[in-house]
């Protein structure tokens, strides 16, 4: 390697480094779970989006071990090759059934997800409204249609009126309302009905990703559109992610029947990439089970959430408005944000830093992800630390 390769990256680190940005992988020596060992030492873990703490839950290992026996490791190759075998196409059915929605098509990551959306609906002529807090594969998304030709606009965080103007304005033949329905680093929700009623009045695609209200919000888990009551209209795709809630890895579209053929049809990140292994799929079938009979996980995860919002009224940080499992604890700077959870590490508590770019500059913060899985006393064992913190 050249020496002026290498220098430009060992600077370009340095520089990260010196802006309290640099960025390392925490090794766990143990299962995504409440309790997580790391470095030799057990911490309470507020870190993981695996809100019903289904991660490790024995019925899914063994359901993924069986799906692997029967079905083997890999699934050989992309979907429309042949690599879609029958617990995908189960997995899929079971989808359109639980979302309401007649056509789904099913992903390796959320990330592909959203990449297959977006860039495939929106090109030249067309026009993307999208929220400026919306989820990095999101943006990449969006930036995949501004290369096809489509333009792009970002309208500040849920202000409707913004959007409104914005959608008066396009001359575009299709537009796309593109958002998160959880904000995935302040937990707060995107108002859909009236994103909805925009997407109607306008005559748009509302595409919206519900990675975090998948299995948490709505009955039964269901997510965030049976959350508001709204119905499965053909005018909106539906993301939803399986690695968080539902405690194994994946995702998901769902769409009416002509959308998703479309899509199928079309979508470069789900024709050019290799099938999930089928035993994933064996496990997420199992993952929809214990989401719909989840009624008292959720309960116990609600009650968290009011108990930590509760416990930290009052303390020097904000904490903004969220009735989902991502509390955010509002820091400001950089290196403040990570000694606050440098502290609650040496505490027990392993709390997130999260940082710009993730976040918008200024606004680091402590991502407090809680899950079912937590007991009253671990979440009083965070507000102690918190508030042990707070007096100095
Ligand atoms: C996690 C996440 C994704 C990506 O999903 P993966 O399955 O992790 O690739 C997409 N959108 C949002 C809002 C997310 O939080």
């Amino acid at each position: 390697m050249s020496r002026t390769l290498d220098q430009r990256l060992t600077q370009e680190l340095a520089e990260l480094a010196a802006a309290d940005l640099g960025r390392l992988h925490r090794l766990l020596e143990s299962p995504c779970a409440r309790v997580v060992t790391v470095d030799g030492r057990q911490r309470i873990n507020f870190a993981s989006n695996d809100y019903l703490g289904l991660a490790a839950h024995p019925a899914l290992a063994r359901a993924l071990a069986d799906g692997a026996l029967a079905w083997g490791a890999g699934s050989g190759a992309a979907h429309l090759v042949s690599g879609h075998l029958q617990p995908h196409a189960a997995l899929a059915e079971r989808l359109a059934e639980f979302t309401g929605f007649p056509g789904v098509l099913t992903f390796a990551t959320g990330y592909l997800a959203n990449l297959a959306v977006t860039p495939t609906l929106a090109g030249r002529g067309d026009a993307v409204f999208a929220d400026k807090l919306n989820h990095a594969s999101l943006i990449d998304a969006m930036q995949l249609a501004k290369a096809n030709g489509a333009t792009t606009q970002r309208y500040p965080h849920a202000d409707l009126a913004a959007l409104e103007r914005l959608l008066a304005a396009s001359p575009a033949q299709t537009k796309l309302i593109v958002s998160d329905t959880v904000f995935s680093m302040d937990g707060d929700l995107a108002p859909l009905p009236a994103l909805h009623a925009l997407a109607e009045r306008y005559d748009a695609w509302l595409v919206l990703d519900d990675a975090h209200g998948f299995g948490v919000l709505g009955p039964q888990g269901r997510g965030s559109l049976a959350h508001f009551g709204l119905p499965a209209d053909p005018r909106i795709l539906l993301m939803g992610t399986l690695g968080k809630a539902a405690g194994v890895g994946g995702a998901f579209v769902a769409g009416s029947a002509l959308a998703i053929d479309y899509l199928r049809n079309k979508a470069r990140s789900y024709i050019f990439t290799t099938a999930a292994p089928p035993a994933v799929a064996c496990a997420l079938s199992a993952s929809l089970d214990l989401i719909a009979a989840g009624d008292a996980l959720r309960a116990n995860l609600f009650a968290r959430i009011a108990q930590l919002r509760d416990g930290l009224a009052g303390l020097p940080w904000h904490l903004p408005a969220s009735p989902t499992a991502i509390q955010p604890l509002l820091v400001g700077d950089n290196a403040a944000a990570l000694a606050l959870a440098r502290r609650l590490w040496e505490n027990g508590l392993w709390v997130p830093a999260i940082r710009p770019p993730t976040v918008p500059k200024g606004t680091a913060r402590l991502r407090i992800s809680l899950s079912a899985a937590h007991t009253e006393a671990d979440v009083a064992a965070l507000i102690g630390a918190l508030r042990e913190a707070a007096a100095g």
